[in-house]
């Protein structure tokens, strides 16, 4: 067997007929910047999480707008965790602050509220907790902490959007919220874009201004911003894409599910915490012998990848911030175990059942 990792083709290949003529409607209507298309997504992307949605380029630049719109600059310290993709610290740091890591639980491998507190100084302007792997946070005790210092949160729900934390939808969990659209993310475009989401009338306004170069009206700016505006091209696919997006979430929690009875008694399988739904972006398992079980699935044709090997206190990058190993042991020794198995919408059981097969 060979099997896909995420298995965009098989994805593309059930919506073709229908994202081929949306692309070919924005060629024939030559709109390629801000298109109406943008626009229809972000008013489909607001009904969806029941906040304001500013689509942008990708999910990077959205941190950083989400960051830069509540005035986080130089000197400030914003809060996350080590255990994440580069960017949530990444953009911090490019915008001048200064990020301070807090280690995750082992529960969701999200950030451990009860170490939050610890690491809040009068110079905290932010906490960014990462919603990994698909599953939010417990966003009811981060708000209630950053509310009683008052401090922001913004959910990097980069790899969540989608699921759920009681009832409501991630990218709705916080005042501010940022999401990818990156291809391999649950809802993915045929390239880069991303977007920022709030509960704040006032907040969207100046999103909106900061990722057209800080424009109010052609020409007139009112804040210095950047150009990180989606293609219509990608908000055409993904206006497609997101009609059957609940379709899909379901697919894959079904498999997760299916994942989980089947390897549960040979490895350490995720867990999703109460009144929480995740969307799957990765389903990752803790194995203790990782290089070589890598090795041997990659001869049976099954490909695994690892989010993510060296947590972020230990990149270079950031050994200005003056980390070293053993200070969140949590995220090293996970760093050292997680592996991630194939997972898409289009997963067969027959190749479920093959992976499952040579685990061990
Ligand atoms: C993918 C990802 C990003 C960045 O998104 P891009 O669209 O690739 O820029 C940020 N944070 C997390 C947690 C991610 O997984």
């Amino acid at each position: 067997m060979n099997i896909q990792f995420a298995n965009l083709q098989a994805q593309y290949q059930s919506y073709k007929s229908e994202v081929d003529s949306a692309i070919q409607h924005v060629l024939d209507s030559a709109h390629f910047i801000m298109g109406p298309e943008v626009g229809d997504l972000e008013r489909a992307l607001s009904e969806f999480t029941g906040a304001h949605a500013i689509t942008c380029a990708n999910g990077t630049d959205a941190l950083m707008i989400a960051l830069t719109a509540i005035g986080v600059g130089s000197g400030d310290e914003v809060i996350t965790t080590p255990f994440t993709f580069i960017a949530t610290a990444e953009m911090i740091a490019l915008i001048g602050a200064r990020p301070v890591f807090v280690d995750i639980s082992e529960s969701d491998f999200n950030i451990d509220v009860s170490k939050i507190e610890d690491a809040i100084t009068s110079k905290t302007k932010a906490i960014i907790p990462v919603s990994l792997y698909g599953q939010p946070s417990d966003m009811d005790s981060i708000n209630k902490i950053a509310a009683y210092h008052g401090i922001k949160v913004i959910e990097d729900a980069a790899q969540s959007f989608g699921a759920t934390y009681k009832g409501k939808r991630s990218c709705n969990l916080s005042e501010l919220a940022t999401t990818s659209f990156f291809p391999a993310k649950p809802l993915g475009c045929y390239g880069d874009g991303g977007a920022i989401f709030t509960q704040s009338g006032e907040l969207a306004e100046k999103i909106k201004s900061l990722r057209n170069h800080g424009q109010i009206k052609r020409y007139y700016h009112k804040y210095i911003g950047v150009n990180s505006r989606l293609d219509t091209i990608q908000a055409a696919i993904l206006n497609v894409k997101l009609k059957y997006f609940e379709e899909e979430i379901k697919a894959r929690q079904i498999i997760a599910d299916r994942y989980t009875s089947l390897l549960k008694d040979k490895v350490k399988t995720p867990t999703v915490l109460p009144e929480r739904t995740s969307v799957w972006a990765q389903y990752t398992i803790r194995v203790k012998d990782r290089d070589a079980v890598q090795k041997k699935l990659q001869e049976k044709g099954i490909p695994t990848a690892v989010h993510y090997p060296r947590p972020l206190h230990l990149q270079e990058a950031f050994a200005f911030c003056g980390g070293k190993q053993g200070d969140f042991p949590v995220s090293e020794s996970l760093a050292f175990e997680v592996m991630s198995i194939p997972m898409s919408a289009y997963l067969t059981q027959e190749e479920q059942t093959y992976i499952c097969k040579h685990i061990c």
